[in-house]
Parts: C-alpha cells; sequence; structure tokens
C-alpha cells in the first residue's frame, strides 16, 4: 500500500533527510587514503545520535543471513550497495560509495552518496558524473501525474547512452515512517507505465550503475553486493517528495559538496 504524506510529515522526511545529508558531509571532511570504513562509520553512528535521530542501518534485518553491523553501508570500488565497514583503509584512486538512513521524529531518512579517495581515473570519475546526473533525470520525472516508468526510464537512457550497466535487482523504494515502503521505484523501465505518481508519494531514487556488466553477485557476508566482472559500480541516492509539476528534493547534496569544494 502507497501512503500518501501530508506537508507536515514531508517536512517531517525533509529533518531526517537533511541530517542525512550533514553526517555524509561530515564523512566527506575525513574521506582520505589510509582512513578505514569502520573509523568512518563511528563517526557516522555518534553524528546522527548526537542529533537526537537513529541510524536506521544498524541492525537493519537481513533474510540471507546476520542483521546489518554498521550505522552507514560502505561498498568500495566493485561494490555496489550495502558493503559492511571493516578495518581495510581507504586507498588513493578507490571511490566509495557511502548509504546512510536515519530515523529521527517518527520519519526516515535516506541518501547516498559516492565519493573519491584521492585521485581516481577520469573512466571512473565519468562514471560517477553520469551516475548523479541519471539521479536528478530521474528525480526530474517525479511528478504528479506521471508514472513510475517515466523515473526508471529516464534513469536507464541516460546510463546506458554511455555504455553503463543499470542494476536491476536493487531499486528504489518509497519511504517515510519505514524505511522501505510501497512502490518499488526501478532504475529501468517503459516511458507512461508502472504506479501514477501523486502529489505526497515520498520514494528514494537510487541509481545504481557499473562501469562494466551490470550482473552482480552477494559475498559471503551476506551483504555485501558486488559486481560480477569486478569493475566499479557508483550509487548516489536522493529522497524526494512527488509534487505537482516539480519533485521536492527533501535530502541534500549541498552540505557534501560545499566540503568537497573546500577540499579541492
Ligand atoms: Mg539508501
Ligand atoms: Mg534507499
Amino acid at each position: 500500500m502507497i501512503f500518501l504524506k501530508t506537508d507536515d510529515e514531508i517536512e517531517l522526511l525533509r529533518q531526517s533527510n537533511l541530517l542525512v545529508g550533514r553526517t555524509l558531509a561530515e564523512l566527506a571532511k575525513l574521506i582520505k587514503p589510509g582512513i578505514t570504513t569502520r573509523q568512518l562509520d563511528k563517526v557516522a553512528e555518534e553524528f546522527i545520535r548526537d542529533h537526537g535521530a537513529v541510524p536506521t542501518f544498524k541492525g537493519f534485518p537481513n533474510p540471507y543471513g546476520g542483521p546489518f553491523p554498521g550505522s552507514i553501508c560502505t561498498s568500495v570500488n566493485d561494490q555496489v550497495v550495502h558493503g559492511i565497514p571493516n578495518d581495510n583503509p581507504l586507498k588513493d584512486g578507490d571511490i566509495i560509495s557511502i548509504d546512510c538512513g536515519t530515523y529521527m521524529n517518527g520519519y526516515c531518512g535516506d541518501s547516498a552518496y559516492t565519493f573519491c579517495v584521492g585521485e581516481v581515473e577520469p573512466e571512473i570519475l565519468a562514471l560517477l558524473t553520469t551516475t548523479k546526473e541519471a539521479l536528478y533525470k530521474g528525480i526530474e520525472n517525479a511528478v504528479h501525474g506521471k508514472r513510475l516508468g517515466d523515473i526508471g526510464y529516464a534513469i536507464q537512457q541516460h546510463c546506458e547512452a554511455h555504455s553503463y550497466g543499470v542494476v536491476r535487482e536493487f531499486v528504489g523504494h518509497g519511504i517515510g515512517k519505514e524505511m522501505h515502503e510501497d512502490p518499488p521505484v526501478p532504475n529501468y523501465g517503459k516511458r507512461g507505465t508502472g504506479t501514477l505518481l501523486k502529489k505526497g508519494m515520498c520514494i528514494a531514487i537510487e541509481p545504481m550503475i557499473t562501469l562494466g556488466d551490470k550482473q552482480i553477485v552477494m559475498e559471503n557476508d551476506r551483504w555485501t553486493i558486488r559486481t560480477r566482472d569486478h569493475k566499479c559500480a557508483a550509487h548516489f541516492e536522493h529522497t524526494v517528495a512527488v509534487g505537482l509539476g516539480k519533485a521536492d528534493i527533501l535530502s541534500s547534496f549541498e552540505y557534501i559538496e560545499e566540503v568537497l569544494k573546500n577540499n579541492r
């Protein structure tokens, strides 16, 4: 069942999602060769809890194994999503996708960003640029009267035009009091098909895009998803409210990109 949100609920969702953006910005300050994803995880958990929220990913149940041990998902290079924070230091030239979720005042935040560690090869930078562009092309279609397939179509077209792979097995989702609500939001689709979008629908749009083949495998930890061909993958995610004529982006990359600009 899809729950339409009132304006008051959308503001609560925005507060939770802005905290996600601010948490990712704290991590952006620290991402450099030598830091471990466990260190990033600790900073994220403290920052989220210090702001009166709970990291929703921590303890998240898994149909295939144990609950998620971290507060953020840290997916490095060929890892697509759901990477578990660990003690391996990041290296110059790596990319790291960080997915972060918060629960605050009864509502969920969910957003992800792929960061560069030091100097990254141009081919991989281009993947990041295109994936982020595809996210915004999807968001352009998150308007009242369009259909879910319009969002997926826009993302798929943009990424496949660059010969990238669009992961099929993992998709975006409705979001509200629960992190994962109806409807599923695929990153592929046909124009004019699927669920009719209505003002007040809140969804997380999250293209997971690969440099090579779109096939993925699950690691033995029963969480980490990586590309089968070991080529890099990117993941950008915003939570948005479907609006009249325009989507309202509830999460934000502004805090992150302010940090990245100053780091340069
Ligand atoms: Mg997420
Ligand atoms: Mg999500």
